[in-house]
Protein backbone atom coordinates (compact mmCIF):
# COMPACT_ATOMS: atom_id res chain seq x y z
CA UNK A 1 0.00 0.00 0.00
CA UNK A 2 1.19 3.36 -0.73
CA UNK A 3 1.69 5.86 1.51
CA UNK A 4 -1.00 9.47 1.45
CA UNK A 5 0.26 11.79 -0.69
CA UNK A 6 2.10 14.12 1.20
CA UNK A 7 3.66 16.82 -1.46
CA UNK A 8 2.86 17.14 -5.45
CA UNK A 9 4.44 19.77 -7.53
CA UNK A 10 4.05 21.37 -11.02
CA UNK A 11 6.88 21.49 -12.95
CA UNK A 12 5.97 23.92 -16.44
CA UNK A 13 8.73 24.55 -19.17
CA UNK A 14 8.44 28.40 -20.19
CA UNK A 15 7.98 27.46 -23.80
CA UNK A 16 4.87 29.60 -23.63
CA UNK A 17 1.32 30.59 -22.35
CA UNK A 18 -0.60 27.80 -20.04
CA UNK A 19 -2.74 25.64 -22.74
CA UNK A 20 -5.71 23.61 -21.58
CA UNK A 21 -3.52 20.58 -21.50
CA UNK A 22 -1.05 21.98 -18.88
CA UNK A 23 -3.79 23.72 -16.69
CA UNK A 24 -5.26 20.54 -16.72
CA UNK A 25 -2.13 18.73 -15.51
CA UNK A 26 -2.03 21.70 -12.92
CA UNK A 27 -5.25 21.51 -11.84
CA UNK A 28 -5.43 17.56 -10.93
CA UNK A 29 -1.55 17.89 -9.26
CA UNK A 30 -3.80 20.26 -7.31
CA UNK A 31 -6.38 18.63 -6.42
CA UNK A 32 -4.51 15.36 -5.53
CA UNK A 33 -2.47 16.99 -3.31
CA UNK A 34 -4.99 19.36 -1.15
CA UNK A 35 -7.41 16.65 -1.02
CA UNK A 36 -4.79 14.83 0.95
CA UNK A 37 -4.00 18.40 2.54
CA UNK A 38 -0.28 17.43 1.30
CA UNK A 39 1.68 20.67 0.17
CA UNK A 40 2.17 21.70 -3.72
CA UNK A 41 5.36 23.17 -4.84
CA UNK A 42 5.75 24.85 -8.05
CA UNK A 43 8.88 24.96 -10.41
CA UNK A 44 9.96 26.68 -13.42
CA UNK A 45 12.00 24.19 -15.69
CA UNK A 46 13.95 26.73 -17.54
CA UNK A 47 17.26 24.74 -18.23
CA UNK A 48 16.77 24.63 -22.62
CA UNK A 49 17.13 28.23 -23.51
CA UNK A 50 17.18 27.75 -27.12
CA UNK A 51 12.97 26.65 -26.15
CA UNK A 52 12.37 29.36 -23.52
CA UNK A 53 9.97 32.06 -24.60
CA UNK A 54 10.69 35.41 -23.10
CA UNK A 55 8.30 36.13 -20.07
CA UNK A 56 6.12 33.28 -20.42
CA UNK A 57 7.33 31.88 -17.06
CA UNK A 58 6.04 35.01 -15.23
CA UNK A 59 2.88 34.52 -17.57
CA UNK A 60 2.37 31.37 -16.00
CA UNK A 61 2.94 32.22 -12.53
CA UNK A 62 0.08 34.92 -13.12
CA UNK A 63 -2.12 32.66 -14.59
CA UNK A 64 -1.93 29.98 -11.71
CA UNK A 65 -2.56 32.82 -9.32
CA UNK A 66 -5.63 33.78 -10.96
CA UNK A 67 -6.51 30.30 -10.91
CA UNK A 68 -6.37 30.49 -6.92
CA UNK A 69 -3.54 27.71 -7.42
CA UNK A 70 -1.08 28.85 -4.63
CA UNK A 71 1.68 26.83 -3.61
CA UNK A 72 3.69 26.33 -1.06
CA UNK A 73 6.90 27.43 -0.21
CA UNK A 74 9.35 29.48 -3.24
CA UNK A 75 9.15 28.52 -6.89
CA UNK A 76 12.32 26.70 -7.83
CA UNK A 77 13.86 28.06 -10.92
CA UNK A 78 16.29 25.29 -12.83
CA UNK A 79 18.13 27.88 -14.23
CA UNK A 80 19.32 28.36 -10.53
CA UNK A 81 20.43 24.49 -10.24
CA UNK A 82 23.45 24.78 -11.98
CA UNK A 83 25.74 23.31 -9.17
CA UNK A 84 23.13 20.58 -7.47
CA UNK A 85 23.18 19.20 -11.03
CA UNK A 86 26.72 18.88 -11.35
CA UNK A 87 26.91 17.24 -7.94
CA UNK A 88 25.33 15.18 -9.09
CA UNK A 89 26.43 14.41 -12.52
CA UNK A 90 29.94 14.32 -10.40
CA UNK A 91 28.41 11.54 -8.71
CA UNK A 92 27.69 9.19 -11.26
CA UNK A 93 30.77 9.98 -13.16
CA UNK A 94 32.47 8.81 -9.94
CA UNK A 95 31.01 5.90 -9.97
CA UNK A 96 30.96 4.79 -13.41
CA UNK A 97 27.23 5.25 -14.00
CA UNK A 98 27.80 8.25 -16.70
CA UNK A 99 30.50 8.50 -19.13
CA UNK A 100 31.53 11.30 -21.53
CA UNK A 101 30.19 10.95 -25.17
CA UNK A 102 31.56 12.23 -28.16
CA UNK A 103 29.10 10.48 -30.55
CA UNK A 104 27.79 12.76 -33.26
CA UNK A 105 23.61 12.50 -33.87
CA UNK A 106 24.66 11.18 -36.98
CA UNK A 107 26.76 8.74 -35.95
CA UNK A 108 23.97 7.67 -33.95
CA UNK A 109 21.42 8.13 -36.42
CA UNK A 110 23.12 5.51 -38.35
CA UNK A 111 22.91 2.64 -35.89
CA UNK A 112 18.92 3.22 -35.22
CA UNK A 113 19.11 6.42 -32.75
CA UNK A 114 19.55 4.24 -29.55
CA UNK A 115 23.30 4.71 -28.01
CA UNK A 116 24.67 1.33 -26.60
CA UNK A 117 28.05 2.35 -27.12
CA UNK A 118 30.33 4.92 -28.14
CA UNK A 119 30.66 4.67 -31.71
CA UNK A 120 32.40 8.55 -32.66
CA UNK A 121 34.74 8.46 -35.55
CA UNK A 122 36.71 11.47 -33.52
CA UNK A 123 36.90 13.09 -30.50
CA UNK A 124 34.37 16.63 -30.32
CA UNK A 125 35.34 19.72 -28.30
CA UNK A 126 32.11 19.17 -26.96
CA UNK A 127 31.19 15.93 -25.74
CA UNK A 128 28.05 15.01 -23.97
CA UNK A 129 27.77 13.08 -20.68
CA UNK A 130 25.54 10.07 -20.72
CA UNK A 131 23.94 7.67 -18.18
CA UNK A 132 24.92 3.97 -18.95
CA UNK A 133 21.66 1.31 -19.15
CA UNK A 134 22.99 -2.26 -19.33
CA UNK A 135 21.42 -4.71 -20.74
CA UNK A 136 18.40 -5.78 -18.82
CA UNK A 137 17.81 -2.78 -17.08
CA UNK A 138 14.00 -3.71 -16.80
CA UNK A 139 12.07 -0.56 -15.26
CA UNK A 140 8.65 -1.70 -13.77
CA UNK A 141 6.24 0.54 -11.83
CA UNK A 142 2.68 1.17 -10.83
CA UNK A 143 1.47 4.35 -12.03
CA UNK A 144 -1.69 5.63 -9.88
CA UNK A 145 -4.19 6.05 -13.24
CA UNK A 146 -2.39 4.14 -15.87
CA UNK A 147 -1.66 0.78 -13.20
CA UNK A 148 1.38 -1.40 -14.02
CA UNK A 149 4.17 -0.01 -16.78
CA UNK A 150 7.13 -1.57 -18.19
CA UNK A 151 9.99 -1.01 -19.72
CA UNK A 152 13.26 -2.10 -20.37
CA UNK A 153 15.69 0.97 -21.39
CA UNK A 154 18.02 -0.50 -22.90
CA UNK A 155 16.67 -2.36 -25.53
CA UNK A 156 13.92 1.43 -26.02
CA UNK A 157 15.96 3.89 -25.00
CA UNK A 158 19.85 3.12 -24.44
CA UNK A 159 22.42 5.03 -22.66
CA UNK A 160 20.67 8.55 -22.11
CA UNK A 161 21.95 12.55 -22.08
CA UNK A 162 22.40 13.82 -18.21
CA UNK A 163 24.22 16.96 -20.14
CA UNK A 164 23.75 17.88 -23.43
CA UNK A 165 26.64 18.73 -26.19
CA UNK A 166 26.15 22.46 -26.08
CA UNK A 167 26.23 22.47 -21.86
CA UNK A 168 22.52 22.13 -21.33
CA UNK A 169 21.19 20.10 -18.02
CA UNK A 170 18.92 17.69 -19.42
CA UNK A 171 15.76 17.42 -18.34
CA UNK A 172 15.74 14.08 -17.23
CA UNK A 173 18.91 14.75 -14.88
CA UNK A 174 17.56 17.90 -13.70
CA UNK A 175 13.78 16.58 -12.90
CA UNK A 176 14.79 13.99 -10.84
CA UNK A 177 17.60 16.51 -8.61
CA UNK A 178 14.51 18.99 -8.09
CA UNK A 179 11.60 16.50 -7.09
CA UNK A 180 14.24 14.76 -4.66
CA UNK A 181 14.96 18.41 -3.35
CA UNK A 182 11.62 19.48 -3.41
CA UNK A 183 10.58 16.23 -1.32
CA UNK A 184 7.78 15.29 -3.80
CA UNK A 185 6.46 11.91 -2.91
CA UNK A 186 3.62 12.07 -5.83
CA UNK A 187 4.52 13.40 -9.09
CA UNK A 188 1.21 13.94 -10.89
CA UNK A 189 1.75 15.15 -14.51
CA UNK A 190 0.57 14.69 -18.29
CA UNK A 191 0.51 11.15 -19.79
CA UNK A 192 3.28 12.63 -22.37
CA UNK A 193 5.84 12.29 -19.87
CA UNK A 194 4.46 8.48 -19.15
CA UNK A 195 7.51 7.49 -21.05
CA UNK A 196 10.24 9.29 -19.69
CA UNK A 197 9.62 7.88 -16.16
CA UNK A 198 11.67 4.30 -16.10
CA UNK A 199 14.55 6.71 -16.96
CA UNK A 200 13.86 8.70 -14.11
CA UNK A 201 13.38 5.53 -11.86
CA UNK A 202 16.91 4.33 -12.56
CA UNK A 203 18.74 7.61 -12.25
CA UNK A 204 16.92 7.65 -8.44
CA UNK A 205 18.38 4.53 -7.88
CA UNK A 206 21.83 5.67 -9.11
CA UNK A 207 21.27 8.59 -7.02
CA UNK A 208 19.75 6.65 -4.32
CA UNK A 209 17.14 9.21 -3.94
CA UNK A 210 13.36 7.91 -3.33
CA UNK A 211 11.17 6.92 -5.67
CA UNK A 212 7.82 8.52 -5.48
CA UNK A 213 4.34 7.30 -6.47
CA UNK A 214 3.57 8.28 -10.75
CA UNK A 215 0.51 9.71 -11.54
CA UNK A 216 -0.10 10.51 -14.92
CA UNK A 217 -3.11 12.66 -15.84
CA UNK A 218 -4.74 12.35 -19.43
CA UNK A 219 -4.09 14.12 -22.28
CA UNK A 220 -6.60 16.59 -24.22
CA UNK A 221 -6.97 15.15 -27.80
CA UNK A 222 -8.71 16.53 -30.77
CA UNK A 223 -8.17 13.90 -33.15
CA UNK A 224 -7.13 10.33 -32.30
CA UNK A 225 -3.44 10.70 -31.28
CA UNK A 226 -3.18 14.17 -31.91
CA UNK A 227 -2.08 15.98 -29.01
CA UNK A 228 -4.26 19.21 -28.37
CA UNK A 229 -0.95 20.89 -27.88
CA UNK A 230 0.45 20.48 -31.31
CA UNK A 231 -2.53 22.01 -32.96
CA UNK A 232 -4.48 25.11 -33.59
CA UNK A 233 -6.71 24.57 -30.39
CA UNK A 234 -3.68 25.06 -28.05
CA UNK A 235 -4.48 28.31 -27.31
CA UNK A 236 -3.66 30.03 -23.68
CA UNK A 237 -6.72 29.47 -21.44
CA UNK A 238 -8.72 32.52 -20.62
CA UNK A 239 -7.95 33.32 -17.20
CA UNK A 240 -10.07 36.41 -16.83
CA UNK A 241 -12.62 33.86 -16.18
CA UNK A 242 -11.20 31.18 -13.73
CA UNK A 243 -14.11 29.47 -12.46
CA UNK A 244 -16.27 28.46 -15.59
CA UNK A 245 -12.62 27.36 -17.00
CA UNK A 246 -12.44 25.33 -13.82
CA UNK A 247 -15.44 24.01 -14.10
CA UNK A 248 -14.88 22.64 -17.17
CA UNK A 249 -11.56 20.87 -16.05
CA UNK A 250 -13.36 19.75 -13.14
CA UNK A 251 -15.38 17.96 -15.55
CA UNK A 252 -12.62 16.43 -17.81
CA UNK A 253 -11.09 15.07 -14.59
CA UNK A 254 -14.28 12.82 -14.22
CA UNK A 255 -15.21 14.84 -11.15
CA UNK A 256 -19.61 15.21 -10.41
CA UNK A 257 -20.32 18.66 -11.59
CA UNK A 258 -23.05 19.03 -8.60
CA UNK A 259 -20.27 18.99 -6.15
CA UNK A 260 -19.17 23.00 -8.04
CA UNK A 261 -23.26 23.90 -8.00
CA UNK A 262 -23.56 26.78 -6.07
CA UNK A 263 -19.99 27.38 -6.13
CA UNK A 264 -19.42 30.92 -7.74
CA UNK A 265 -16.36 32.62 -6.30
CA UNK A 266 -13.10 31.74 -6.98
CA UNK A 267 -11.79 30.54 -3.08
CA UNK A 268 -15.33 28.98 -2.61
CA UNK A 269 -15.15 26.72 -5.41
CA UNK A 270 -11.63 25.69 -4.82
CA UNK A 271 -12.79 24.68 -1.47
CA UNK A 272 -15.52 22.21 -2.75
CA UNK A 273 -13.19 20.91 -5.20
CA UNK A 274 -10.85 20.00 -2.93
CA UNK A 275 -13.07 18.55 -0.50
CA UNK A 276 -15.46 16.69 -2.69
CA UNK A 277 -12.43 15.29 -5.47
CA UNK A 278 -12.67 12.14 -5.67
CA UNK A 279 -9.32 10.29 -7.45
CA UNK A 280 -11.42 7.17 -8.13
CA UNK A 281 -12.92 9.04 -10.73
CA UNK A 282 -10.38 10.24 -12.66
CA UNK A 283 -9.55 9.30 -16.14
CA UNK A 284 -7.28 6.89 -17.11
CA UNK A 285 -7.25 6.88 -20.83
CA UNK A 286 -7.09 10.03 -23.02
CA UNK A 287 -9.76 12.29 -23.64
CA UNK A 288 -10.72 12.86 -27.00
CA UNK A 289 -12.70 15.89 -27.61
CA UNK A 290 -15.48 16.93 -29.68
CA UNK A 291 -14.65 20.13 -32.42
CA UNK A 292 -15.76 23.52 -30.30
CA UNK A 293 -15.49 21.53 -26.80
CA UNK A 294 -13.09 24.22 -25.58
CA UNK A 295 -14.30 27.34 -26.99
CA UNK A 296 -15.43 30.13 -24.38
CA UNK A 297 -15.13 30.13 -21.35
CA UNK A 298 -11.86 28.09 -21.66
CA UNK A 299 -9.94 30.07 -24.25
CA UNK A 300 -8.68 33.30 -24.67
CA UNK A 301 -9.24 33.52 -28.39
CA UNK A 302 -11.17 30.47 -29.37
CA UNK A 303 -10.82 29.76 -32.96
CA UNK A 304 -13.97 30.64 -35.23
CA UNK A 305 -15.89 28.40 -36.58
CA UNK A 306 -14.62 27.49 -40.28
N1 LIG B 1 8.60 20.72 -17.63
C1 LIG B 1 7.84 19.66 -18.20
C2 LIG B 1 6.80 20.20 -19.15
O1 LIG B 1 6.42 21.36 -19.04
C3 LIG B 1 7.11 18.84 -17.15
C4 LIG B 1 8.05 18.06 -16.35
C5 LIG B 1 7.41 17.14 -15.34
O2 LIG B 1 6.26 17.39 -14.92
O3 LIG B 1 8.07 16.18 -14.97
O4 LIG B 1 6.37 19.47 -20.01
Amino acid sequence: MTSPLSCGRFAPSPTGLLHPGSLLAAFGSWLLARHHHGLWRLRIEDIDPPRTVPGAAHAQLQALAAFGLAHDGPVLWQSERGDAYQQALDRLLASGQAFICHCSRSELAARGGIHHRCVARQPRPDPAVRFRVPAGSEVQFDDGLRGRQVQDVHAEVGDFVLRRADGCWAYQLAVVVDDAAQGVTDVVRGADLLDSTARQILLQQALRLAVPQYWHLPLLLDAPGHKLSKSLAALPVDSARPVPVLRQLWGLLGQSPAALEGHDDLHDLLAAARQAFDPARLPRTDILLPTGALSAPMLQNPPSPT
